[in-house]
This record gives structure tokens, C-alpha cells and sequence, in this order.
């Protein structure tokens, strides 16, 4: 008789993400009967060193976009190989098998698509097993690395038996904790780069509402600033507007400062204060990579100039001077490890600097910017690295290290909220998911909202402290 956590099948099948390309869907059964299912993202602006997302190329289908491989290297190689031979519960086991499967150092074989989607769904259907609301379930993965949930759930029951399951001679690891910290949200309100056709070459600019004191009172505020921009932009005559891929506005503003101007007047309009101290600070994803030209120079066409990296970092440097910028994402390129130092010397006391292609959600790379002291925080995206544990293993790193790590969704989402629940299980103390409108945005939020209020008392808010070394 197999333990109940044991994988009875694994299937993976084609979806769509919230652009109307392809994505995996993969599905996890137990032999106890849980199921669990999860939906991988997707992003434009992705980095050069992202695990692989495998497409097919197939002209004939979605563009090429099709993940007909991915979805095979599921159904012929992955369950196959887990079905009556892998513990769901015992994630990290699980996850390095994924990891040996493949075989690769990017996951380029079976696909990063492939292996996250059978990751995640075994972490839903382990959680689902015991009863467990997801975040709960992985807050065990996050403070007990390689310890398999089963057993510290044994050693729980019966207190005496532990070391007969186990076989070995490590105590029981404490409850986990009672109280959970739901994340700041930094919310996407106007869109730029690769996802809006508005013509501005830098990709977010968010409003955070460090004001706020639940995390439901922070999306009600970046609610209000974010109808207050579109009351500003419908009566500023025939101005067209989109909205863009995270559900942004993505108007063809003339530069980027009028996208900052448009942001602090709609937090005001909004009856907020919009600075460092008050209710509304401001954080922008610069997406600089996106811009990079082939010499090493920053190319701006809303700007019509071209800047070098220290020209650049000076020019966000100005920015922060005028406007309430209290975080900077990707200020600079992937690579441009020399441009991020002085970035980081120049704006890194003062204002948090998020690597997102610099990092991948990368352990080895974020070592490497930490051994050098370049940015202060990380955003973490579950699929630039392929499996839960090494996602763990990030937000691990970065709080050892002193970086603030921000759980992140991408521009290609779906129905799939397991990031709420990512963000709540490691007290990650801040989110980004983009804007407050579309579903597949909306998936994540809602989750959010609903987990704080089944914690009730127990729920913490990240709040304002999750700038607390920035001295807002
Ligand atoms: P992406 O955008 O998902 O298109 O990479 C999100 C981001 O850059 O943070
Ligand atoms: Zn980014």
C-alpha cells in the first residue's frame, strides 16, 4: 500500500496564458487521492540567463508559440519516471529529480515550462493531501529545507516515532509559525517597453501604497490612484489609450517624466500624499536590458538620446531627487555588472534596487551581485529558475544576505496563484503582480485578500517596514 503523498500520475496539457499564447498545465495526482494543478508563466521581457522556456517554433501553430514539446516532455518522460516512484511531499527529493531528469544546467531538455508545472502541482496537491492551505504547506519547505513535509507531519503525531521514520537522528523542527506576513504590493498603474504600444521605453511604473496599514487597504489605494490616471487621461482630451499586457494604462506620453508627473498628480487627485513619508511612494521597473544597444549604450527614444550606463543611473538618480521613487528595478542591463556598481554606490543607500534580469532568480548569480555588493533586492519569479526548492532556495539567500527578495508574477499570466500563497509561506515582505485589473492579475490579488482574512488576527501586514532601511 504507497503512502498517500506518493505521485500516482502526473499529465501536463496545453492552455493559454493572458496574451492567447501557450502555456503548460500540468497535473499532479496522489495515491491518497489529492490533486493538484498548476499553470506556468510567461514573460516579454525576459533575461538572457532565464532557465529555458521550451516552444515548439512551429509556424503553423500559435506562431510558433506552441509548448507541444514541454507538454510531452510531461506526459512521456516526467510521469513516467515519478508515477509509484517519488514522494510529493518530500519536495526538494522531487524537485532534484526534475532537475536529473533534465539533465542540463538550464533545464533546455525537458523545459523550464515542463519542470515548474510538475513542481508547483505536486507542492498543491502535497499541501491538499494534508489539509493544508498552500502557504502554510510551503512555509514548512521554507524553514525546513530538504525536509520532507511527511515526516515532520509523523514526527508531529507521534512525537516518540520520529527517529523510526526518519532513520535518522534530527529532531522535529517547531510548528511552523502562526502569524504570517501578507506583502506589500507594488502595483503597475502605468506600462511602457515591451508591454504597451505606448512608446515609452521603461517598462512599470508603480505605485506602492506604503500608507497603507492591512493589505486590503493597499489595493483599495492603488485602486484609487489608478482610476484617479484614468480620470486625468479621458480628460485630457482624444488621447488614446491601451491597456497593456499587465493590465496598466500604456499611453504614448511624449517622455518618461510625464509618466512620474502622471503618477504623483493621479496619487494626489486621489486625495494621497505621493511621497517617501506619506501614503503613495514610487517605484518604476526600468526593464534597461530592453534598451541595450549593441555598444553598451542606453538608448531612450521617448528621450531621443542615447546615455551610458553612468549617464543613465545619474539620470534615475535626478528622478528620485524630484519624484517619490522609493525602488528602482533593473536600472541597468543584465550584464552591465560595472554600470550596477556604481548604480548601487550612487542610489543604494536611499532607494531598494531590484535585480530582475540581473538575477534570474539565479542563487549563483545572486551570490555573485551579493559577494560584490551590487543591488539590494531581488525579484523572484518561479519560472526564470524552473522549480520550487531553487525558488525557496533565492528568497532563502536573499534574506541571509540582506536583500529584500519581491515575489513577482509575469507579463504572460494565468488563472494560477501559487505566488500569493509564495509570497505569505516565506515572508517575502513585498509582491509585484502588476495591475489591479484583468483576472489573471486579479487571480493573485484576490488570493491575497482571501488568505488575510482567514488568518484574521494572525495576518501581519509587510506595511512601510518593508523599506525600513531606507529611512522613508
Ligand atoms: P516580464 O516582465 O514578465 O515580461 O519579464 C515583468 C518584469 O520585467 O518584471
Ligand atoms: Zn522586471
Amino acid at each position: 500500500m504507497p503512502d498517500s503523498t506518493q505521485i500516482a500520475a502526473v499529465r501536463a496539457y496545453e492552455a493559454l496564458d493572458s496574451r492567447g499564447n501557450p502555456t503548460v498545465a500540468a497535473e499532479v495526482r496522489l495515491h491518497g487521492g489529492a490533486v493538484g494543478r498548476a499553470l506556468v508563466p510567461s514573460g516579454a521581457s525576459t533575461g538572457r540567463h532565464e532557465a529555458v522556456e521550451l516552444r515548439d517554433g512551429d509556424p503553423s501553430r500559435y506562431d510558433g508559440q506552441g509548448v507541444r514539446r514541454a507538454v510531452a516532455a510531461v506526459n512521456d518522460v516526467i510521469g513516467p519516471a515519478l508515477a509509484d516512484d517519488a514522494d510529493a511531499a518530500d519536495q526538494s527529493a522531487l524537485d532534484a529529480r526534475l532537475c536529473a531528469l533534465d539533465g542540463t544546467a538550464h533545464k533546455s531538455s525537458l523545459g523550464a515550462n515542463a519542470i515548474l508545472g510538475v513542481s508547483l502541482a505536486a507542492a498543491h496537491a502535497a499541501a491538499a493531501a494534508f489539509n493544508l492551505p498552500l502557504y502554510r504547506y510551503l512555509n514548512h519547505h521554507y524553514h525546513n529545507p530538504g525536509e520532507s513535509y511527511r515526516h515532520y507531519d509523523e514526527s508531529n503525531r507521534h512525537p516518540g516515532d520520529y527517529n523510526r521514520h526518519s532513520g535518522a537522528s534530527r529532531n522535529p523542527q517547531p510548528s511552523p509559525s502562526t502569524a504570517f506576513t501578507l506583502p506589500m504590493p507594488m502595483v503597475n498603474i502605468i506600462s511602457g517597453g515591451r508591454h504597451s504600444a505606448g512608446g515609452l521605453d521603461m517598462q512599470d511604473f508603480l505605485a506602492i501604497p506604503i500608507g497603507a496599514s492591512t493589505f486590503a487597504e493597499a489595493l483599495q489605494m492603488a485602486a484609487a490612484v489608478y482610476r484617479a490616471v484614468g480620470r486625468i487621461l479621458s480628460q485630457s482630451g482624444p488621447y488614446p489609450y491601451g491597456v497593456a499586457d499587465e493590465g496598466g494604462y500604456g499611453p504614448p506620453l511624449p517622455c518618461h517624466e510625464d509618466a512620474l508627473g502622471l503618477l504623483y498628480d493621479a496619487a494626489r487627485l486621489a486625495g494621497y500624499r505621493c511621497a517617501r513619508n506619506g501614503d503613495i511612494a514610487i517605484g518604476m521597473d526600468v526593464a534597461a536590458n530592453e534598451f541595450i544597444t549593441g555598444d553598451g549604450s542606453y538608448a531612450l527614444q521617448a528621450e531621443g538620446r542615447s546615455f551610458t550606463a553612468t549617464e543613465l543611473a545619474d539620470l534615475l538618480a535626478h528622478w528620485c531627487e524630484t519624484y517619490p521613487i522609493i525602488s528602482i528595478e533593473d536600472g541597468l542591463g543584465e550584464d552591465d555588472w560595472a554600470g550596477w556598481e556604481y548604480l548601487t554606490k550612487r542610489l543604494g543607500a536611499s532607494t531598494q534596487l531590484i535585480g530582475d534580469d540581473l538575477f534570474t532568480t539565479n542563487p549563483q548569480r545572486l551570490a555573485r551581485g551579493a559577494d560584490a555588493g551590487i543591488a539590494n533586492a531581488v525579484l523572484v519569479k518561479p519560472n526564470q529558475i524552473g522549480t520550487l526548492t531553487e525558488t525557496l532556495d533565492t528568497v532563502r539567500l536573499a534574506q541571509e544576505r540582506g536583500y529584500l527578495p519581491v515575489i513577482s508574477a509575469r507579463s504572460g499570466e494565468t488563472e494560477d496563484a501559487t505566488i500569493a500563497d509564495l509570497a505569505v509561506a516565506t515572508g517575502a515582505g513585498q509582491i509585484k503582480i502588476g495591475s489591479v485589473t484583468r483576472s489573471e492579475r486579479l487571480a493573485k490579488y484576490n488570493r491575497l485578500l482571501q488568505i488575510e482574512d482567514e488568518l484574521g488576527d494572525a495576518a501581519q501586514f509587510a506595511g512601510r517596514d518593508a523599506f525600513a532601511r531606507f529611512q522613508l
